[in-house]
């Protein structure tokens, strides 16, 4: 069982302001600090609906996901247990990293286990947008997305850019971003959310 709240969802249309899919991936819960985050990913379809939204798969996999999880609803149930958990770990990771903090154990295994569960072998397959992950024919076509992240994740973790990875600072958010700004001077997940609050709680403050 989650301990996520569900909420009215616009899995579709969140912001993907992270910068690496697997920022984006855990940017899907609001307040990762809560004991009840307010979930996005309600069910496997809007699950999809997101992973088709940040590009975690083409469309010919949604198609693939979408007829197999209509088969096997418990499969994609499954699936989405996975990825909740990956999520968690992924969030406890990038923010320690975000605060100078040293990772939990914990997090690191659920995160070598979900590794270790990417089928191989991994090749580099020709997309759209250029060459991007391609898994291995026949293999659960329910976790690609999740595969995707746990790539995007790998990479960054051990990569430079890791001390660019911020946790936003508005209160409630705890969303995660790469910060690439000129001087590394961004607080928030976007202006128009976070920002925009904290401008308009100023404001307040100073007329009150
Ligand atoms: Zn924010």
């Amino acid at each position: 069982m989650s301990n996520v709240k569900s909420v009215n969802t616009y899995a579709g249309d969140l912001r993907l302001v992270g910068g690496r899919l697997c920022l984006d991936f855990v940017n899907t819960v609001n307040d990762h600090t809560l004991e009840h985050p307010r979930e996005h990913w309600c069910d496997y379809g809007l699950f999809l609906t997101w992973a088709r939204h940040a590009s975690a798969l083409t469309p010919a996999e949604l198609e693939e996901a979408q007829a197999v999880s209509s088969v096997h609803p418990r499969g994609a149930e499954e699936a989405l247990e996975f990825a909740r958990g990956v999520r968690r770990a992924l969030y406890g990771l990038f923010s320690a990293a975000a605060h100078g903090r040293p990772c939990a154990q914990s997090d690191l295994e659920t995160f070598n286990t979900a590794l270790a569960r990417v089928p191989h072998p991994l090749r580099l397959a020709a997309g759209s947008g250029g060459l991007r992950w391609g898994w291995p024919e026949g293999i659960n076509p329910l976790e690609r997305p999740i595969w995707a992240a746990i790539y995007s994740a790998a990479t960054l973790l051990v990569a430079s850019e890791l001390a660019l990875v911020h946790e936003c600072e508005g209160p409630g958010c705890s969303w995660l971003f790469l910060d690439t700004s000129r001087n590394h001077s961004r607080r928030w997940c976007s202006m128009e959310d976070c920002g925009n609050l904290a401008k308009a709680r100023r404001y307040y403050a100073r007329r009150h």
